[in-house]
């Protein structure tokens, strides 16, 4: 007979939800299936901006991975990773107890840029973990008062998406505050095409939100800003949106890394490696496909050739190969239910927009409440 194996997924990801649903679709013989993830729930990124303005609550967004698992007959465990042994086949966990393994799946995702900036940390609402947006709304409906400033940093589409909300959410609000984006580079949204950013533009113009770009943020202190420039700008919020940035654990476990620290995979989503190492989402980086960006939908769409590969190389089968779209669909969330989205170098703005949106986050959602 057969040694039973034992699949060890690391982080509750965007890409895991879905092997875990499967697991409760399909009881696989002969495998021990344990998930260890930083908390118990899991929040989905599509609704966040949504949240922030008021139109979903926490539950829309949110999936509860440890009922997930229990249905699924997975072993549940919370704790953060801080390495994997691969001599070993073990992870270590921050309280320092080990957890082994015969094959392991990481989707970890990423981490925030500039959060060593001095002062970030004590004094701006950092966008990321998506569970920091609770915190942000709720002191943002609390504290905001006439002509409040509220800076954004970071002008990709979280930082854009926020900045919308918190306009939106401050109309709702009667409060006349003032948003301003301060970002480093001198183009917003980068990576998405240029129509999109006209609109986006005039959006911004329309709702007011001021835009200063070249504004590499030094450091942050109690309501002031520094610019590299020496530029002080006076803010009453603070929130952080510079971008992803990967964990060190990958690099510092002796894995092939890109640039950025992200490990790097085959097109099997396999560590270039270790065969037995899989992963998906932003913590990885294909060797092939360099212009995957992080973002959810990728992590999505990797995890049926995630799962599929994993149960192959279990069954010494031969692995699928998985080739990254190009394109995707993008829709940008512009506050009052209006949308901005970009498909094939094409662009719209408007309610529409957000009503496709809406359409497929709540549909995405659904498909995972399963558990209840
Ligand atoms: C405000 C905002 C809005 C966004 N909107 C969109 C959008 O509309 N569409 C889109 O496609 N993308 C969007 N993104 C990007 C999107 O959030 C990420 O690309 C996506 O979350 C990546 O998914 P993932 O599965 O890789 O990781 P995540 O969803 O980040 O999940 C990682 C999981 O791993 C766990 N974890 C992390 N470290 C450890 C550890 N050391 N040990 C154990 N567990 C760990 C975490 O708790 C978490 O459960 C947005 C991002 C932000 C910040």
């Amino acid at each position: 007979m057969q040694k039973t194996k034992k699949l060890l997924l690391v982080g509750g990801g965007h890409a895991h939800v879905f092997l875990i649903k499967q697991f409760y679709l399909k009881n696989i013989p002969g495998l021990e299936v344990v998930l260890v993830t930083a908390g118990q729930y899991q929040y989905y990124s599509g609704m966040a901006a949504g949240y922030v303005e008021g139109i979903y609550k926490e539950e829309d967004m949110s999936f509860d991975i440890r009922k997930m698992c229990h249905k699924s007959r997975i072993k549940y465990i919370e704790g953060r990773i801080t390495g994997i042994d691969v001599e070993n086949k073990c992870v270590k966990l921050e309280n320092h107890e080990t957890i082994s393994f015969d094959v392991i799946s990481a989707d970890t995702g990423s981490e925030m840029a500039g959060k060593n900036t001095q002062g970030v940390v004590e004094y701006a609402y950092c966008v990321k973990p998506l569970e920091n947006l609770f915190k942000l709304r709720e002191n943002f409906i609390e504290k905001m008062g006439e002509k409040s400033q509220v800076v954004i940093v970071g002008a990709g589409a979280a930082g854009i998406e926020i900045a919308f909300a918190l306009k939106a959410l401050s109309c709702k609000m009667k409060k006349n505050v003032e948003v301003t984006l301060a970002h480093s580079g001198n183009l917003i949204l980068k990576g998405y095409n240029e129509n999109v950013r006209e609109k986006t533009l005039k959006k911004l113009e329309k709702d007011k939100i001021k835009i200063l770009p070249l504004s590499k943020i030094s450091s942050v202190s109690e309501n002031n800003l520094t610019i590299e420039s020496g530029k002080q700008i006076k803010y009453d919020f603070l929130v952080w949106a510079a971008g992803p940035k990967s964990n060190s654990m990958y690099k510092d476990s002796g894995f092939t890394v890109d640039k950025a620290g992200y490990m790097v995979v085959n097109r099997y989503l396999q560590s270039v490696d270790y065969p037995f190492i899989f992963g998906a989402g932003d913590c990885i980086s294909f060797s092939d496909f360099k212009y995957v960006k992080k973002v959810g939908v990728y992590a999505i769409r990797e995890a049926p050739y995630l799962l599929n590969n994993i149960l192959k190389f279990i069954g010494n089968e031969e692995l699928k190969e998985y080739i990254p779209q190009i394109d995707y669909l993008a829709i940008i969330s512009a506050g009052n239910k209006k949308g901005i989205m970009q498909y094939k170098g094409m662009a719209k703005m408007g309610r529409l927009s957000w009503k496709l949106k809406d359409y497929i986050d709540r549909g995405f959602m659904e498909k995972f409440k399963y558990y209840e």
